[in-house]
Formats: C-alpha cells, structure tokens, sequence
C-alpha cells in the first residue's frame, strides 16, 4: 500500500505530467470503484487538473474549485499513464483519456476491488479526507501534539502511529520503520513513554518520513509511477534478515491481516513478542 512517501512522490510526477492536459474522456470499467455520483465522472470532460495534491493517503486532482477528483488507491491499487490505443485489461478500473493520445489509469490486479475514486465539489466531502488527522511533515505536527495522541489513550505505538484520525499517511511498513528508528517496542503502550521517549518517536518520525521520501523519489527517477521497490527499507518484511544496527534477527509479529517487524534486541529488550494476542483488542 502506498503511504506518505510514495504518494508524496506520484504526486509530484502527476502533477509534472498530467496537470493542463485537457481530458477527453472518462470510462469506468469496475463498477463500484466510483464512490459518488454528483458531480458526474463525465462532467471532468473537457476541463484539464489544474493541480494534484494529497492528504493522508488520498490523491486530490483539482479540475477546478469545485471539481475534484479524489483516488484512495488502498492496499493493491496503482496508476499508470499509457497511450490510450493500449488495451484495457481485466486488471482496469478507471480511464482517463487525454486530448494528446494518453491515459492515467486506475489498475488494481486482485479480485477484491478496494480502490476508491470520488468526484466532489469540496474534498472534505470525502469523509476520509475530512476525518484525517495531521499531517506529519507540516508545522501543525508537533512533540506536543504526539505526547498529547500517546498519553491520551491507552493504545499500543503500532496502532498509535497508523490511526488515520491522528497522523495522517503512516502505514504499516512506515511505522515499522519509525519505531525501529526510535528503538521503541510496537506493542509498548503511549503512556508508559517518558518525555525523552516521546521526542525520539516525534523526531523518527520526521526523520524516517523524509529519508523515505528521499529513497523513493531517486528510486522513481521522475519517470514512474508504479509501485516502488521498498528495498532500502530497514526492517519491514525483512523477517529473519540480520538488524541493520545489532545483527539480530529481525522478527515479526501476525495479527489479522498485519505483519509487524521490529527488532528483538534494539526494541524490546531481547524479548521475543511471541503471542500474537500480546495485539490487546481496543
Ligand atoms: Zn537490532
């Protein structure tokens, strides 16, 4: 699933190419990826995006003030610009045709439909969008606010860190990572952290954020969009890998449909997190 960094990233290549391109035509191949139904998809015809921005995980290409198009590409959904005479495949959700003989396409290649496309007048219509909580790399974020998040509530760091409604654009690989980087246990509870804690989580998640945002970036070359190989990543779906920084194995945690990886030495004091109910239900 794309997150923060990557959305970051097809952000600025959408708005590179496709921003002014008069669109002349829409289609939609799988029903339901279209979650609205006024404004029409058909009334994007003829106009062109004027900008492409994000907000947690959702891309917002503004046609205009109050024209947009909102895209949660969810767990397997993925865009890609093609010449509009290629074939649409199974795989095909959404078409966008421009005046100059290419498509954005909406493409997710599993059975289970997931993607999400909006056309609203406002954003905020997007209860998502409107529910999201900050967003980590602006001015708004603060160590105040995190301590605030984390001392509020008995929730363990892992779920703390991926509620939409707090941090907005953090995932499951990414919070993997921000807490191997802040040598902090996924399961430790926000209260239990002291000050000092509290300024190292605030901290990796600024710094593991832009690091990321970096890697993808030169990874994507200006040139792609599609999903972008996660390789230089530290610890996320690196069971058994030796720890970048002890040499520990590095292990994981299931629950439900989650995996979670930390690093027994550097984030849980040499304790292995064994019992997968050690997730305690909200
Ligand atoms: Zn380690």
């Amino acid at each position: 699933m794309p997150e923060l960094p990557e959305l970051v990233v097809m952000q600025e290549v959408l708005t590179d190419r496709v921003v002014d391109r008069t669109i002349v035509a829409v289609n939609v191949l799988h029903p339901g990826i279209l979650k609205t139904v006024d404004p029409a998809l058909e009334s994007l015809v003829g106009k062109s995006f004027r900008t492409i921005s994000r907000r947690a995980k959702h891309l917002i290409f503004t046609a205009a003030d109050d024209l947009h198009l909102v895209v949660h590409l969810m767990v397997t959904g993925r865009l890609i610009l093609c010449q509009s005479d290629r074939r649409a495949t199974k795989a095909t959700g959404c078409l966008i045709t421009f005046d100059d003989g290419e498509d954005l396409r909406i493409v997710e290649n599993t059975n289970i439909h997931q993607v999400r496309v909006h056309v609203v007048r406002d954003p905020s219509h997007v209860e998502t969008v409107d529910k999201a909580g900050v967003e980590p790399l602006s001015s708004d974020f603060t160590s105040d606010y995190l301590a605030q998040h984390a001392r509020g509530r008995r929730r363990q760091l892992k779920k703390l860190l991926t509620d939409q409604t707090i941090i907005a654009g953090i995932g499951t690989a990414y919070a993997d990572e921000i807490l191997f980087d802040a040598k902090l246990s996924p399961i430790r509870y926000g209260p239990t952290l002291d000050e000092g804690e509290v300024r190292r989580l605030y901290d990796s998640i600024g710094s593991v954020l832009r690091w990321a945002t970096d890697e993808v970036r030169s990874g994507a070359g200006g040139a792609t969009l599609t999903p972008h190989k996660r390789e230089f990543l530290h610890i996320y779906k690196k069971t058994e890998l030796p720890c970048p920084r002890c040499g520990t194995k590095i292990a994981e945690i299931r629950y439900a449909l989650t995996k979670t990886n930390y690093c027994p030495s550097c984030q849980t004091k040499g304790k292995s997190i064994r019992d997968r109910r050690a997730w305690l239900e909200e």
